[in-house]
């Protein structure tokens, strides 16, 4: 098959396999073979899955795109742009920009009113939706957890308040130690799913109430790549008593506003009212 014809100029985003190679659309490998140049995370993944696609650099520019080198690599990036050219970018795998780089890319094309147009394919986080069980009419991604113990559970309760599924990256070593902080914040009850090597030979998903799946790992240690999805909080009759004694324990560990939002959400409730009772416990009315 020959891949190619014209693209517009401008910076194309071009989204690529998260694991299973034939997951490229047939429009990404058009763009990766019709761009003037190609920007990518990291040269060697892309080199290679071009050579996969039987498509050839042909002498067009490999400008590594990352993280680190964004400062130094943008001008450059900028100036084919200026010259009308088409840039495609992808990187490491998945769609650009998901936990990935391109952000001030993009940023930068727009602000210098270049077209960027997107050759959109697969995402673990859309992936892991999908097959999680869980409700995906309101989704919320929020990307990797932060390190410390204390921040990661305060997020965790602030984002439940959102009262969307909530969708985060993480590596398979902190997994447990997730899972257990997940529990503890929202409950053992509550409805989560752990995606692993989706699209891979050992795909794999648990499902069920957090403290039983995080039973079901107890004694493995995972390998490869994960998303967890976690539910939003079952809408609950809570009785006064039961919310003054959430507030309470909340409270010991975190500030009036994330623990007003952890309570609302884990007993659904809504948070201005929890946020007031707050209020009269922590002035002793
Ligand atoms: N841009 C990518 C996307 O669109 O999904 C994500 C890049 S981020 C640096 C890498 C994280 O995505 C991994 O740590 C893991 O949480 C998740 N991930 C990527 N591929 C995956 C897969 N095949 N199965 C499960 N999770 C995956």
């Amino acid at each position: 098959m020959i891949y190619g014809g014209t693209i517009a100029p401008g910076l194309h985003f071009v989204a690529t396999p998260i694991g299973s190679a034939r997951d490229i659309t047939l429009r990404a490998l058009d763009v990766l073979a019709a761009a003037d140049a190609i920007a990518a995370e990291d040269t060697r993944t892309a080199r290679k899955l071009m050579e996969i696609h039987g498509i050839s650099v042909a002498g067009r520019p490999m400008i590594p795109y990352h993280d680190h080198n964004g400062a130094e690599a943008r001008p450059r990036i900028m100036a084919l742009l200026e010259q009308g050219k088409s840039v495609a970018y992808v990187s490491e795998a998945g769609t650009p920009l998901v936990a990935d780089p391109g952000y001030q890319l993009g940023r930068a094309a727009i602000d210098g009113g270049f077209a960027v147009v997107s050759a959109p394919g697969p995402s673990a986080a859309l992936a892991a939706l999908t097959v999680s069980g869980l409700a995906s009419d309101r989704f919320m991604f929020v990307g990797f957890p932060p390190s410390q113990a204390g921040r990661r559970k305060r997020w965790l309760g602030e984002l439940d308040g959102a009262g969307a599924t909530l969708i985060l990256y993480e590596s398979p070593k902190r997994i447990h130690r997730l899972l257990g902080e997940v529990c503890e914040t929202l409950g053992d009850e509550r409805e989560i799913a752990v995606c692993r090597e989706l699209t891979k030979r050992f795909e794999e998903v648990l499902r069920g109430p957090c403290a039983h799946v995080l039973a079901e790992i107890s004694e493995r240690s995972l390998k490869g790549e994960v998303v967890l999805v976690i539910g939003r909080a079952p809408a609950q009759v809570a009785e006064p008593a039961d919310v003054e004694t959430a507030l309470q324990t909340a409270l010991a560990e975190m500030p009036l506003k994330a623990a007003a939002a952890q309570v609302a959400a884990r007993l659904g409730l809504p948070k201005r009212e929890v946020y007031q009772l707050g209020l009269r416990l922590k002035n002793g009315d």
